[in-house]
């Protein structure tokens, strides 16, 4: 069955209160009918199904015009589009907002966020309806001849594993069809919070496919939108210092928590390279000269960089994401038992790291006295992972007291050599 989904713009939810939801933040233009109509006519085909989803709700005339409305119904009908999937909240679905999508020809289905059939966890999530308004919605969408798919979530916060059988159950009693979804909090969200408190966590796949495993034919999808972690633009503020609270910050915990239970590596081999004092470290000569000496070695393309500082373990994927690119760990205000702990806390996270990215060489290109490369040295040790040293302790020896040392032509030479064996 072919099928094809457009993303209309179409301002923001007017909702737009729930709290894992960012939607109710984004700036979207509302458009004209007409911009709304070429819009349409430019990405229409025939298929068996169309999906459109905007930011919020389809059925909402103050976020879609009625009258573009009966425009797709019209477009469906002469494209020979015998389905089409628009989403709402149920407030919307009404006998007035149904009318103008009655079609014998295309077989309608309003899809609703349900998340969770319990009416208290609805409101603690501020979703702003009830399990009733939900059911009403049905009761109509059936009545007029529509279909109705229902969202449930997984892992919602102060929700279970019985209240996720329970959801299920009543979604599946009302709806053509029902999707479980992996529960993440967009960036902008209120639940992101959560997150970084500590309160919650979002399921890793293993955890997803466990529990929805005894919903068999369900379908499910544990990563609907592409997820990593986001600050809105006023929570991103300069993380500067070198003591406990820097090294342990929450940001830092949290992306540490993504990159070891979220991010997967594509490339067979690693190169684990320190940071550098200026942000982004890609602009920093150190990184410069490192980049451009992988680009002299045949298969540069197979190493992956990651970068080991203060944050943690920072594949270069991420290098210039909040808050990786405005952080300074001030080298001069450490102490030992700072030094002590930076040991400490980074083996653990390179561990981490570690167990769940495999590749089939480990090098590393470091100040043989850094506290980065020993707990990096410590984490492969306790693993038992081979560690392949670029920098020979004869070069380090000759240029160590030297300004920015990693960058001396003996230095990169060493890093080349190594990494062409
Ligand atoms: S989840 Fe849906 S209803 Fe809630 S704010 Fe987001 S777009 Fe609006």
């Amino acid at each position: 069955m072919s099928e094809k989904t457009l993303y209309l713009k179409s301002g923001k939810c007017t909702w737009g209160k729930c709290i894992f939801c960012g939607w109710g933040c984004q700036d979207e233009p509302v458009q004209t009918l007409e911009e709304l109509k070429t819009w349409l006519d430019q990405k229409l085909e025939p298929v068996d199904l169309l999906k459109i989803f905007n930011s919020g709700s389809f059925l909402d005339d103050k976020q879609v015009d009625p009258k573009f409305r009966e425009y797709v119904i019209k477009k469906c009908e002469e494209f020979g589009i015998p389905k089409l999937t628009v989403e709402s909240r149920p407030e919307f679905i009404t006998a007035k907002s149904l009318k103008g999508m009655k079609s014998d020809k295309v077989h309608v289905t309003i899809a609703i966020g349900l998340e969770c059939a319990d009416d208290k966890i609805l409101k603690k999530l501020n979703k702003g309806f009830t399990v009733d308004d939900y059911l009403k919605a049905a009761k109509l969408l059936k009545k007029n001849g529509f279909g109705l798919r229902s969202y449930v979530l997984v892992n919602a916060p102060f929700t279970n594993q019985d209240t996720l059988r329970k959801s299920v159950e009543l979604a599946r009693e009302h709806s053509e069809s029902v999707i479980l979804l992996n529960w993440f909090p967009h960036g902008y969200s209120a639940a992101f919070n959560m997150w970084i408190e500590g309160k919650w966590k979002p399921f890793d796949k293993e955890q997803f496919e466990e529990a929805t495993k005894e919903f068999g034919d369900i379908e499910k999808d544990f990563d609907n939108f592409v997820f990593r972690p986001r600050w809105p633009k006023e929570m991103e503020k300069w993380i500067n210092g070198a003591t406990e609270k820097e090294l342990l910050h929450p940001y830092y915990e949290l992306w540490q928590d993504f990159i070891v239970r979220f991010f997967k590596a594509k490339r067979k081999n690693v190169l684990f390279v320190p940071c550098a004092f200026r942000k982004p470290y890609n602009i920093s000569k150190l990184h410069r000269s490192i980049r451009k000496t992988l680009f002299e070695v045949p298969n540069s393309r197979d190493i992956h960089l990651v970068v080991i500082s203060s944050p943690g373990v920072i594949p270069y994927e991420f290098v210039d994401y909040y808050p990786f690119n405005r952080y300074d760990w001030k080298e001069w205000e450490e102490t030992p038992e700072i030094k002590k702990k930076y040991i400490e806390v980074n083996q653990k996270r390179i561990e981490n790291y570690l167990n769940t990215h495999k590749y089939e060489k480990y090098y590393c290109y470091f100040k043989l006295d850094s506290e980065s490369y020993i707990a990096l040295k410590q984490a492969c040790k306790k693993l038992k992972i081979e560690l392949i040293d670029c920098l020979s302790e004869e070069t380090y020896e000759k240029i160590k007291n030297e300004k920015n040392p990693l960058t001396f032509p003996s230095a990169l030479e060493d890093l080349k050599k190594n990494l062409k064996t």
